[in-house]
């Protein structure tokens, strides 16, 4: 070691959560790495948060995202939460194996955690070690990069280090922690502790933290608490459509996983599907299919119902006439999901006004998809090819070509609907349908190389490909496949 220790980075903290929400977190440290290795450091995402790269990525840097080291101004705590876990309460949860180092205001004016994740056990942390292994930590940093270059909300990944300790799953693994970077931690989780022990006040506080933080525009309503929960059902409805869109399955849609500010959040099992259907799982967990693909919005729904039980003593003091109000607002929130998700998906077949007839145009598309088992990401790619005048690209993703040429045929004529030129319509649609995903086998592949030979190539080369999704490349055409058809179905396993 260096005698002279060089000058340590400086993140600018302005910890308002530790100041402001007294209750709601245990003040703690991390343990100590033994052989910190920056594996992936996350230049971009740094310059947007205001931080000096040079400075972070470095023996200073790696230090400070191992948690050996508190860079100056943090306040490390882990926060407390509950959780509806598949349906059934945990009155206490928190944050078993992650700390919040601080917030940094970003270039944008924007709060942001900064959060280390697999460092070390904290009260919360019940049987668990308080660690993670480092496969998980890579896809939580895979993924969640390829989710923002897909415009979708989203945590994200300032760095991924290696601690040269072994974490022990069913089998030895190399350990990591990730550093993770959030609008809030805020979770309908957290609202749902203090609701559960009946602390109203804690409840009204952090509500009123939670509307200054993400939703400052309805603390001059008549309601501020009512028009919160608006605002979350809104932001909420608005992801699970990206989801939705996208053929995203996130897994564990617990009310603990799932963010006040609208961002994706805990990437454990989560995958993307290839060929199409509503009932796709891949969590090994999830045996009931309670977090299947069809069931996100509704789940979505239901988590947010959990969150307006917790508003009921803030929104009136007759608890008859809250739970009314408060019912008929969790009742809008399909509707609500509705017109975004109709919205994303014209934007998807390139119609650029609205008819009637819209949602059974999708629905039998989704219809013909399933029947034919085609791939979800290309089938809506491919489409483009269809408006520049070649409809093969598409029928060949198909088993069958009825129920696609009958829908091509019915789509060609709603499109004659709207004016626009089909090139310009082409590259309109180019822009909303990745070619790119993470596909699974490609996760696997890239992970399994970092975890098994310590070769970090693979998993760069595939962050580098989901980190441009839209942009068709040459000599990429292999990311754009779907995995060879396993015997056995793709499943994936918790990050724990
Ligand atoms: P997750 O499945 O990551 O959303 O975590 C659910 C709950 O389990 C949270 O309270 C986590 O902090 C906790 N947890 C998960 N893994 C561990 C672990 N290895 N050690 C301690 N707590 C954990
Ligand atoms: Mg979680």
């Amino acid at each position: 070691m260096d005698t002279h220790s060089p000058a340590l980075p400086q993140f600018g903290f302005d910890n308002s959560f530790s100041r402001q929400m007294e209750g709601c977190f245990v003040a703690w440290q991390a343990e100590a790495a033994q052989a910190p290795v920056l594996l992936q450091f996350n230049k971009a995402l740094a310059e947007e948060l205001g931080l000096d790269p040079v400075a972070l990525n470095s023996e200073a840097g790696t230090a400070i995202f191992a948690g050996n080291q508190v860079p100056e101004g943090a306040a490390p705590l882990a926060q407390v939460y509950a959780g509806h876990q598949f349906g059934g309460f945990s009155p206490k949860l928190g944050d078993g194996r992650a700390l919040l180092l601080g917030e940094v205001i970003d270039r944008h004016g924007k709060r942001r955690d900064i959060q280390l994740k697999g460092s070390g056990r904290t009260p919360f942390s019940r049987s668990g070690d308080g660690k993670a292994a480092l496969g998980p930590v890579l896809r939580e940093y895979l993924i969640g990069e390829a989710m923002h270059a897909l415009g979708v909300p989203t945590t994200r990944a300032l760095a991924a280090v290696a601690t040269g300790e072994t974490v022990y799953r069913e089998i030895p693994l190399p350990g990591a922690v990730l550093t993770r970077v959030s609008a809030s931690h805020l979770r309908v989780g957290t609202f749902q502790y203090f609701a559960a022990r009946g602390e109203v006040e804690q409840v009204r506080a952090l509500a009123d933290y939670a509307i200054e933080r993400h939703y400052p525009e309805v603390s001059g309503a008549e309601n501020p608490y009512l028009a919160f929960l608006l605002a979350v059902a809104n932001a909420q409805a608005v992801l699970v459509s990206k989801w939705m869109s996208l053929g995203f399955i996130h897994g564990v849609m617990n009310t603990d996983n799932m963010t006040i500010s609208g961002e994706t959040i805990d990437y454990g099992p989560c995958a993307f599907m290839d060929a199409t259907s509503p009932q796709t799982v891949f969590s090994s967990i999830d045996t009931q299919g309670r977090y299947a693909y069809g069931n996100q919005p509704a789940v979505m729904a239901w988590n947010l119902a959990r969150l307006a039980e917790t508003l009921i003593p803030l929104v009136s003091d007759d608890k008859d006439q809250a739970v009314e109000i408060l019912t008929e607002m969790v009742n809008t929130v399909p509707d609500t999901y509705e017109e975004h998700a109709i919205a994303a998906t014209r934007a998807k077949l390139g119609l650029t006004s609205a008819a009637p007839d819209d949602v059974e145009l999708v629905n039998e598309l989704l219809a013909a998809m399933e029947q034919g088992g085609a791939d979800f990401t290309l089938t809506f790619r491919r489409l483009s090819d269809a408006v520049r005048g070649d409809a093969v690209p598409v029928q060949n993703l198909f088993s069958g070509l009825t129920g696609i040429n009958a829908w091509l045929e019915r789509w060609r004529a709603r499109l004659a609907q709207d004016d626009l030129a089909p090139e310009t319509r082409a590259q309109q649609m180019d822009q909303v349908n990745p070619i790119y995903i993470p596909r699974n086998h490609k996760v696997e592949e890239a992970l399994a190389s970092a975890v098994e030979d310590g070769d970090m190539s693979a998993f760069t080369n595939l962050l580098g490909v989901v980190s441009d999704p839209c942009r068709e490349a040459d000599g990429q055409q292999d990311y754009a496949m779907p995995g060879p058809q396993a015997s056995v179905p793709y499943q994936t396993f918790c990050g724990t």
